[in-house]
């Protein structure tokens, strides 16, 4: 079982529609959708949930009002401003560091695992998906991304599949590293803009540090051919192969708002050259 990683510096780039193109042209790949800031591949994957688990990472306290004696020494002990002014925790602020529960006098504080997202197991028409949303406020901190990351990688054993076809997080932060580490493989996909060059540049940073064999597609071929150039020499300059280019094409648009992968809203089109990419890639993760 290979596991490819879809990642770009910077969102609208088209990573999420191009993940689901491979998802659909990969036919034996479990899929992992680590965006967990702005999940969006169940747009176009229209998933079933089959199964739902509460995600837990770090501590967060509570005041027991019937044992508080309202002293104030919680709130003069937080360095997170996290307590207000009724001796409750500000769940945003609060750091989990349990200072409060040591200082209590009257043991009116106990900390209890903070919830912090939900991970799911689906079902769709391209196969098994892990997706997860995280809490409204809370940090990304890569933990839970690790977690669909590890679970999509179990049920890929387990289902005999061949790929596991992962939506990366955006950015260079813990998420995106978390949704590399154990990858075979990593695309890249690149815009022809200033700052997709800029953002291209940080993540092919990040990859040189762990090594990941990585590959670039193109997209929005035809916006502006001398940035278009700018990247293939970057890329060759850094040992990152180009996987194929993708046209500027308003048909990725309509897929999206008609629900739809790219190779099935219009497969002779901008689905043939993502198939093209896909033959590609999978010749790279032999
Ligand atoms: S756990 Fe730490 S950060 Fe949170 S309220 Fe208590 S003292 Fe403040
Ligand atoms: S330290 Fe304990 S008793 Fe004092 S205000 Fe905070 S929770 Fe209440």
């Amino acid at each position: 079982m290979k596991q490819l990683v879809v990642i770009s510096g910077k969102g609208g780039t088209g990573k999420t529609s191009i993940t689901a193109a491979l998802a659909a042209l990969a036919q034996n790949a479990v899929l992992a959708d680590c965006d967990v800031d702005a999940a969006d591949l169940h747009l176009l994957l229209h998933p079933t949930i089959l199964e739902k688990e509460d995600f837990y990472s770090g501590e967060t306290p509570t005041m027991d009002p019937v044992e508080c004696i309202s002293c104030g020494v919680c709130a003069e002990h937080c360095r997170f401003d996290a307590i207000d002014d009724n001796f409750q925790p500000i769940k945003e602020n609060c750091e989990g560091c349990g200072v409060c529960e040591y200082v209590c006098p009257t043991d009116a504080v106990t900390m209890h695992p903070r919830k912090c997202g939900v991970k799911m197991v689906s079902k769709t028409r391209y196969g098994t998906m892990v997706h997860a949303e995280l809490g409204i406020g809370e940090e990304n901190s890569g933990k839970l991304v690790t977690d669909v990351r590890r679970t999509s990688a179990e049920i890929a054993e387990r289902e005999g599949a061949e790929y596991v076809i992962v939506d990366g997080s955006p950015g260079v932060g813990c998420p995106v590293i978390a949704s590399l580490t154990g990858a075979d493989a990593c695309l890249l996909v690149a815009e022809p803009t200033v700052s997709a060059l800029h953002d291209l540049g940080r993540v092919v940073e990040l990859l040189t540090h762990f090594k990941l064999p990585s590959y670039c597609v193109i997209n929005k071929r035809g916006v502006n051919p001398e940035l278009e150039e700018r990247i293939a020499t970057f890329c060759r300059e850094r040992n990152v192969q180009i996987a194929g280019s993708l046209d500027y094409d308003k048909a990725f648009n309509e897929a999206q708002a008609a629900g739809q992968t790219i190779v099935e809203y219009d497969p002779d089109g901008l689905g043939r050259q993502v198939t093209e990419i896909w033959n590609a890639t999978r010749e790279f993760l032999l």
